[in-house]
């Protein structure tokens, strides 16, 4: 047992995952789990799980020696200031928000001194949401993104080290990083991914010369798999395009001028610009299967289930 003790406010995919892999792996002595959706509540007491279930994260954190906040990122300041109150000194406290640096001054603003704060990201997801679509198996073999605070006393370093401990019974791989470099990161592999997807989706959506019956009847892999992405939940991404406005706008630009350079090529028939551009990027992808995250089989083994990952916000 790594801790006797541990709250989760926001009890959907991710939290009920982290329950689930901390259960399994014996990393865990007891939980508590604050959310503030009924029929999640409900669910959460089916499944089993939790040793107390309650829409109150006052009541969550009382006595836990680690919480994870698990709401959507721009809800994490609010559950935070909501908690503040009841966090037992010495406690550890963690995030999981697909965005570092706003999500980790919420909580600066929120955690009381003698509480250490070490915010956190595991790579790891599905286009799922709610309790139900969580599993133990979701986090392993992924990475875990820890940004902790650079001037820690030796108390701080000590619960960084058991923070990754933790993650690391459940199975991922942690590396540290600074906030902003996290929300640049991310940007590049996780938001404009879906926020091009979103926007794929819906142009085809929009369309008046192709019916919607002729995009679902003939959806080709290239669109069906952007439409396994864009029915990711739409709370979740709105926020977090709103909490990593920079680094997604710093992102785009340099995406929008790489797609005009595309449209030129085509336009002025230089296949080889094309052709050199669609085989440089061959590359990274057999980079990601050489590092074990993503899967090399037909249909990137999404037939399986549960899932092996899948869009990793
Ligand atoms: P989810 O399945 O929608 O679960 C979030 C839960 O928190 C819901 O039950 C929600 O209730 C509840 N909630 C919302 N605001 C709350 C509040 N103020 N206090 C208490 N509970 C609250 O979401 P998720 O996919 O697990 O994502 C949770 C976090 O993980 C997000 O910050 C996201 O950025 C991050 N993350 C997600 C993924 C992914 O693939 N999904 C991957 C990595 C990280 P309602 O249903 O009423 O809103």
């Amino acid at each position: 047992v790594i801790y006797d003790r541990m709250a989760v406010i926001g009890c959907g995919l991710i939290g009920s995952s982290v329950i689930r892999a901390a259960r399994a792996a014996g990393a865990v002595g007891s939980v508590a789990v604050a959310d503030a959706n009924p029929a999640h509540r409900a669910e959460i007491e089916a499944l089993g799980y939790a040793d107390l279930v309650t829409a109150d994260p006052a009541e969550a954190v009382r006595d836990a020696d680690l919480v994870v906040f698990a709401v959507p990122v721009l809800a994490m300041g609010p559950a935070a200031a909501a908690a503040t109150a009841a966090l037992k000194p010495g406690a550890t406290v963690t995030d999981v928000g697909s965005v570092k640096v706003s999500v980790g001054d919420a909580l600066r603003a929120a955690v009381p001194a003698g509480v250490h704060l070490v915010p956190g990201h595991p790579i790891a997801g599905t286009e799922q949401s709610g309790p139900a679509s969580g599993f133990a198996e979701l986090f392993r073999g992924r990475w875990v993104i820890l940004t902790p605070e650079p001037d820690g006393d030796a108390a701080y370093l000590e619960a960084v080290e058991r923070l990754s401990g933790f993650w690391g019974a459940l199975g991922a791989q942690v590396d540290a990083m600074d906030a902003a470099h996290h929300d640049l990161v991310l940007a590049v592999t996780s938001h404009l991914p879906h926020l091009i997807a979103y926007n794929i989706v819906g142009t085809a959506a929009d369309m008046e010369e192709v019916t919607q019956a002729e995009v679902m009847k003939y959806s080709a892999g290239g669109f069906r798999d952007f439409t396994r992405i864009a029915a990711s939940d739409p709370t979740m991404w709105r926020d977090i395009f709103l909490a990593n406005k920079d680094a997604v706008l710093e992102i785009l630009g340099r995406f929008t001028e790489d797609l005009q350079a595309l449209s030129r090529a085509i336009r002025w028939g230089e296949g080889d610009k094309l052709f050199d551009l669609f085989s440089r990027t061959r590359d990274i992808r057999r980079g990601i299967i050489i590092a074990g995250q993503e899967s090399a089989e037909p249909n990137f083994g999404r037939d399986r289930s549960p899932p092996a990952g899948g869009a990793t916000p």
